[in-house]
């Protein structure tokens, strides 16, 4: 995090803005709606700055900026089109320790002006440090787009009625249940249809409403994260983790997915490293078990797909066990994902008209599959876990009669920006853990449509095919 996103009160508070343009004026209009008394250095003020001056609150001061006008003030914004006078305020400012933002040059001052959608008292603000304000801008547009425009007044009525929910539900778990049905249901579409009044007498019905129950019923969310990039998660995946109490999550969900996790949800990490388990799968079966007999809302997070050498159906048969509430979100699975971001189709008219996805780890670290099935003609094979198992699967699949020179893709931390690709093929496979540093998760593709890579490559290259990384 290069700054601190915060909300600043400057209410009735003196702010100074040294420049009279029509930067100054678009800044001078922000700090205006925010209600400070805003002073105006500038020895000339642009048509804008006029009318602004004209309303309450802004007084004007013709003349060139002095150091006296920084006394007593909370803020400072240095917008003249004189770099050399701009550096001058911003380092008084910084003298007095007193914030300062320099439009157009970010690192001269100690803040930066977000870009802002506006449904007071709802703002979202919104900042690239200074990277890149046409992006701040889109993105905002954005959000525009999909925030309502009577959030505000949501925000408002919540307000309004906070003290009478604080003692009708004095406990935050049952509270915050109730928001969140107020706040998805029926008294928030009554108000962004028009009928506040509506909206008022159902919420303070809802509150005195005794029979009514807020009490969260337990429950388990098991949930696919997908491969890697954040991006590939679904619309119901991302909802559950935004209103999940408590987050059980494996080693192979990523740190952007995690990111997106509600703040306050309670983390617990499940390991799962290969050999390495940090919590066994019999104590992740209790844990989940335990958690939503505590009534809070389990979001159980795992890479890939749940029902894909996830082992998520051990996981619910405990839960249908005991009886507790549950749902299952799939994700992209790490064949799917990681073959779309290689650029290899899986099934291909010309190559494959099977895929077939096996693991070839076993409990005990060894391998143990139908050889047989596996090496046929025209079908892909997907190696889950396979990792240790390189130079078997390449004798295996050789010994039963697939053609040594079948192409093999490794795609190691598939879909994220760390993502590599191995192009090998059955015979190379013999020595490849010694020529090259393989790292985990890797998955192993073997079938002529590796073949297609070359071609279909896309992920991480620019217009020209280069990579870009
Ligand atoms: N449920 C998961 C698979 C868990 S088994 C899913 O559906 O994807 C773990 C194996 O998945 C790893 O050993 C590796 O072979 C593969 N894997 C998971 N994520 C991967 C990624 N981002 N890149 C490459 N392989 C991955």
């Amino acid at each position: 995090m290069d700054y601190l996103p915060i909300f600043l009160k400057i209410e009735d508070r003196p702010c100074l803005v040294v420049g009279g343009g029509k930067v100054a004026a678009r800044k001078i209009a922000l700090l205006a709606r925010a209600g400070a008394h805003i002073t105006v250095v500038s020895s000339e003020l642009c048509s804008n700055v006029k009318t602004l001056v004209e309303q309450d609150n802004v007084t004007c001061v013709e003349r060139p900026f002095r150091e006296e006008d920084m006394d007593g003030v909370v803020l400072v914004i240095a917008a003249t089109d004189d770099e050399a006078v701009n550096r001058a305020v911003s380092e008084l400012a910084h003298q007095h320790r007193i914030p300062v933002n320099v439009v157009n040059a970010p690192d001269l001052g100690n803040f930066i002006m977000p870009s802002i959608v506006d449904r007071s008292p709802v703002q979202v603000a919104v900042s690239t440090g200074g990277a890149s304000p046409v992006l701040a801008r889109l993105l905002r547009a954005r959000l525009e787009s999909f925030i309502p425009a009577a959030y505000g007044r949501l925000a408002r009525l919540v307000d309004d009625y906070r003290n009478s929910v604080k003692q009708r539900f004095p406990e935050p778990g049952q509270r915050r249940y109730f928001w969140e049905n107020i706040l998805q249901g029926r008294v928030a579409e009554l108000l962004f249809a028009g009928h506040e009044g509506k909206a008022r007498a159902a919420l303070q019905e809802a509150i005195e409403d005794t029979d009514a129950h807020y009490d969260s019923p337990g429950e388990v969310y098991l949930v696919g994260a997908g491969p890697g990039d954040p991006d590939l998660i679904t619309f119901r995946a991302l909802r559950l983790m935004q209103q999940a109490d408590v987050v059980v999550y494996d080693r192979l969900v990523s740190e952007p997915v995690l990111d997106m996790v509600r703040r306050d949800a309670e983390m617990i990490y499940a390991g799962k490293a290969r050999d390495r388990h940090t919590l066994t799968q019999e104590s992740i079966n209790e844990l989940l078990v335990r958690l939503a007999k505590e009534g809070k809302r389990v979001l159980r997070l795992k890479g890939g797909d749940p029902f894909i050498f996830g082992r998520g159906g051990e996981e619910i048969e405990t839960l249908a066990e005991e009886g507790i509430p549950f749902q299952v979100v799939p994700g992209i699975t790490a064949a799917s994902g990681c073959a779309s971001y290689a650029g290899i189709p899986l099934t291909h008219r010309d190559y494959a008209q099977s895929c077939i996805f096996v693991t070839g780890h076993l409990k005990d670290g060894s391998i143990d599959l139908d050889w047989e099935s596996l090496a046929k003609p025209a079908q892909t094979i997907v190696f889950y876990m396979g990792l240790h198992s390189i130079p078997v699967i390449g004798r295996e699949l050789i010994a039963h009669g697939l053609p040594k020179e079948t192409p093999v893709a490794l795609v190691q931390k598939g879909t994220t920006r760390k993502q590599r690709i191995y192009i090998e093929t059955l015979e190379s496979l013999a020595d490849l853990a010694e020529r090259e540093q393989l790292q985990p998760p890797t998955i192993i593709i073997v079938g002529e449509v590796v073949s297609l890579q070359d071609k279909l490559s896309w992920f991480g290259m620019n217009s020209s095919g280069q990579r870009t990384d």
